[in-house]
């Protein structure tokens, strides 16, 4: 049985994988105060970008974020907005690029459950999920696209125009009853990140996603803080732990580089192998 811990690791091992795979890149990566865009966030910096780091409510949660990648030697920035609000979304892409000088690489990350079973649920609660994790990320894009387009391909940096990386979820495809907003947000992020992949590749920009299985987070604590819950949920994991916020911050790395310049258009599963069923490991 594997050993549980139950607190976070906040403490990113001090791997610098790639120096040079993003250097001189400018990247926005939204809820980068916590959980997996905070290790997105130095993860890109580790490989070389100077990076905007989205907070919503957080402020110093996100100061410390630019303070450990500035502790390494990178360069970040913290920039506030609700990523539900067109304005917002709007001040905060121009702050960015007024500070950063342009911005190559998009990760737009946020996103939050509500959770009631579908009899229950509110009008509110629908609404809440679908604007943070659905309407927000075609926010974020849609004004990162304007500045791809205007730029075109800094051929210093990169073969291409411009990078999104979308933060999904293994519930893209798999079912999860008591989660029906979450769920139909990330299907629905699934398919704009394709239409976009489809509409944007003429441009030289690449749109891909992240399918993060169950990682360690603070939003979905209660699976895995007690070794009852841990055990429970490896029964969903063939590969037998939890996924820690820079197994995500890798595959974003590698996404946002050139090494995956012929990559567009897919949902990269970071799931240890949860979306190959496990429950039929020993069935049929
Ligand atoms: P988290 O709660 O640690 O981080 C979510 C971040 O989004 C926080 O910084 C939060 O403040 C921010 N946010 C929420 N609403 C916002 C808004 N309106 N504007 C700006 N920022 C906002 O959780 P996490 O696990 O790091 O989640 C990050 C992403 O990964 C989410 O999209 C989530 O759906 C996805 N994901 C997580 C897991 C997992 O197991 N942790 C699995 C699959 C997908």
């Amino acid at each position: 049985m594997t050993t549980q811990p139950t607190t976070f690791n906040t403490d990113l091992p001090k791997r610098r994988p790639m120096p040079d795979l993003l250097s001189g890149q400018k990247a926005l990566v939204t809820g980068a105060n916590s959980g997996i865009g905070r290790a997105v966030a130095i993860g890109l910096a580790r490989a070389g970008a100077e990076v905007a780091v989205n907070y919503v409510v957080g402020e110093e949660a996100a100061q410390k974020v630019v303070a450990e990648i500035e502790a390494e030697g990178g360069r970040a920035h913290a920039v506030y907005a609700d990523v539900s609000s067109e304005d917002d979304v709007k001040t905060m892409m121009a702050s960015a690029i007024e500070t950063m000088g342009t911005i190559d690489i998009l990760v737009p990350n946020a996103g939050l459950q509500r959770d009631a079973a579908a009899v229950d649920m509110t009008l509110e609660q629908w609404n809440k999920v679908i604007s943070v994790n659905l309407t927000g990320q075609f926010l974020c894009i849609r004004e990162a696209v304007k500045e791809f387009n205007r730029r075109g391909v800094r051929t210093d940096v990169s073969v291409a125009a411009g990078k999104v990386i979308c933060m999904s979820s293994v519930h893209e495809v798999i079912a999860w009853a008591g989660h029906i907003n979450y769920a139909a947000s990330k299907g629905g992020v699934h398919m704009m990140m394709q239409s976009l992949a489809q509409e944007l590749a003429p441009q030289r920009i690449r749109v891909n996603a992240i399918g993060p299985g169950a990682i360690r987070t603070p939003i979905n604590t209660q699976a895995w803080n007690t070794e009852a819950a841990y055990a429970d949920l490896m029964r969903l994991v063939p590969y037998k732990r939890i996924g820690e916020p820079e197994d995500i911050a890798n595959a974003a790395v590698f996404l946002a580089s050139d090494m995956a310049d012929y990559i567009n258009g897919i949902t990269l599963f970071v799931d240890g192998g949860m979306t190959c069923y496990p429950g039929f490991a020993t069935g049929g």
